[in-house]
C-alpha cells in the first residue's frame, strides 16, 4: 500500500517507523527545514512505552532522560526528555522530505488519492492509496479531507520558562484549589516551569505585565521547588505565553485519508499524555495497514475500531483532568495576573 504521511512530529515518525519495521514503506513529507530543532523537554508518559519498545528506542530515550517517578515495575511514570532527542531517535533510518508541505488533496470522487505538495522547487503530486494526517492540531489534511472536527481555545493559558538550573526533584507540582496546577520538570538542560492560569482577555501582554519579580514570587509561593530556577532569570523575556487549541474528532478517517495523533485529538498539555496517545494512535495504524495490505478501508476500520476504545477514557476526561481535584474557591495568591 503506498502511504503518505504528512508531519514528521512524534505521531508521523512512529508510524513511519511501525510501517518500516512491518515491511511496508511510507513517504513522510515535513514542511519545516531538516535542521529545525524542537527547544525544551516533554515529559514522555508511559502511554509512549510500547510504541517506543517496539521501535527499539526506549532505552536510548531514557538514558537521555530523567525518570519522573513513581516507578513500576522498574520504569517511571514518565520520561523527561528533550523533544529534540525524541524525535532524532524516531528519525533514524527514515527519508523524511523536508520542507514539502501538503498543500492539497488529490480525489478520485470521493475517494482520496494523493496529496498535491508545495517545494521549494513547485509543486508536485504524490499518488498515494492512503494519506495519513499526522501534521498536528491545525491539521491541513482534516480540513482538506472536511473531516469535522471541534477546536476549542482552552479556558486556560500558560505563563511559562526554562532555566539553567535544575529544581530539587525530577518533577514537582503544586495543585491550586481550582484544580489547576504549576509544575516544574527537570531535563537535561535544567528546568522548565509552568502555571496554568485564566486565559487573561488580554493574552501575553495582560498576562506578563506584572514583571519578572512579581512571577516569581508568587510562583516560588505556590511552588517553593522553583526557587533556585526562577532566581537564575534575569528578564521578564524569559518568560513565555502560550494559548492551546484542544482538538477532537468524531470522524477519524474517509476513504483515503485517515489521522493520527494531535490532528485527530489534542487536548490541554496539563494532562501531560498528548504524546503518548499520539504515537499510540500511530502504532496502531501501522499493525491495522499490515493486516490489511490492499485494502486502505479495511485499514482504516481496524484502526478505528482498536484504538478508539483504547482512547476513549482519556477524551472523556481530556482537558479538565485536573478540575476533580477542585476544592472550592480560589485564594488570590493563586491568581495570575494578580487582580
Ligand atoms: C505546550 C505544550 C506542552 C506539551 N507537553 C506535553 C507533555 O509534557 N507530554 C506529552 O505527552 N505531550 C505534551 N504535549 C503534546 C505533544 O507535544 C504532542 O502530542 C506530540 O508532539 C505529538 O504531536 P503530533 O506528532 O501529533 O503533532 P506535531 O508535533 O504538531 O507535529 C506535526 C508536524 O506536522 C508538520 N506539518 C504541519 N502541517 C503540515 C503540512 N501541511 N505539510 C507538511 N507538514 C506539516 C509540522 O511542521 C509538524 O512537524 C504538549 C503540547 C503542547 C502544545
Amino acid at each position: 500500500m503506498r502511504v503518505v504521511i504528512a508531519g514528521g512530529g512524534m505521531a508521523g515518525l512512529v508510524l513511519a517507523r511501525g510501517i518500516v519495521q512491518r515491511g511496508g514503506s511510507a513517504a513522510i513529507i515535513e514542511r519545516a527545514p531538516a535542521d529545525r530543532r524542537i527547544p525544551g523537554p516533554i515529559m514522555l508518559p508511559f502511554q509512549a512505552y510500547d510504541a517506543l519498545e517496539e521501535i527499539g528506542v526506549l532505552d536510548r530515550v531514557r538514558a537521555a532522560g530523567i525518570d519522573v517517578p513513581p516507578l513500576r515495575g522498574g520504569r517511571p511514570v514518565a520520561i523527561s526528555v528533550p523533544r529534540q532527542t525524541v524525535v532524532e531517535e524516531l528519525r533514524d533510518g527514515l527519508e523524511i522530505l523536508w520542507e514539502h508541505e501538503l498543500v492539497d488533496l488529490l480525489r478520485d470522487g470521493d475517494r482520496v488519492v494523493g496529496a498535491r505538495v508545495r517545494t521549494a522547487g513547485g509543486a508536485h503530486d504524490l499518488p498515494a492509496d492512503l494519506v495519513v494526517g499526522a501534521d498536528g492540531t491545525g491539521s491541513r489534511v482534516r480540513e482538506l479531507a472536511g473531516i469535522p472536527a471541534d477546536l476549542r481555545v482552552a479556558d486556560t493559558a500558560f505563563v511559562s520558562f526554562r532555566s539553567p538550573v535544575p529544581g530539587p526533584e525530577p518533577f514537582s507540582i503544586a495543585f491550586l484549589s481550582d484544580g489547576r496546577q504549576l509544575t516544574l520538570l527537570n531535563w537535561a538542560d535544567g528546568s522548565a516551569g509552568g502555571w496554568q492560569i485564566d486565559r487573561p482577555a488580554g493574552g501575553a501582554e495582560e498576562a506578563l505585565a506584572p514583571g519578572l519579580d512579581a512571577f516569581r514570587e508568587a510562583f516560588v509561593r505556590l511552588l517553593p521547588a522553583a526557587e533556585a530556577p526562577l532566581a537564575a532569570l534575569t528578564s521578564v523575556d524569559q518568560l513565555g505565553y502560550r494559548e492551546v487549541t484542544e482538538v477532537r474528532c468524531e470522524e477519524w478517517w474517509r476513504p483515503g485519508v485517515a489521522l493520527v495523533g494531535e490532528a485527530l485529538h489534542a487536548m490541554n498539555p496539563e494532562v501531560g499524555i498528548g504524546s503518548g496517545l499520539g504515537m499510540g494512535d500511530a502504532q496502531a495504524l501501522a499493525i491495522a495497514i499490515a493486516a490489511h495490505p490492499g485494502d486502505p478501508d479495511g485499514a482504516c476500520r481496524a484502526y478505528e475500531h482498536w484504538r478508539r476504545p483504547a482512547i476513549a477514557p482519556y477524551l472523556a476526561v481530556g482537558g479538565t483532568a485536573s478540575k476533580v481535584y477542585a476544592t472550592g474557591r480560589r485564594p488570590e495568591h493563586e491568581r495570575w495576573p494578580p487582580a
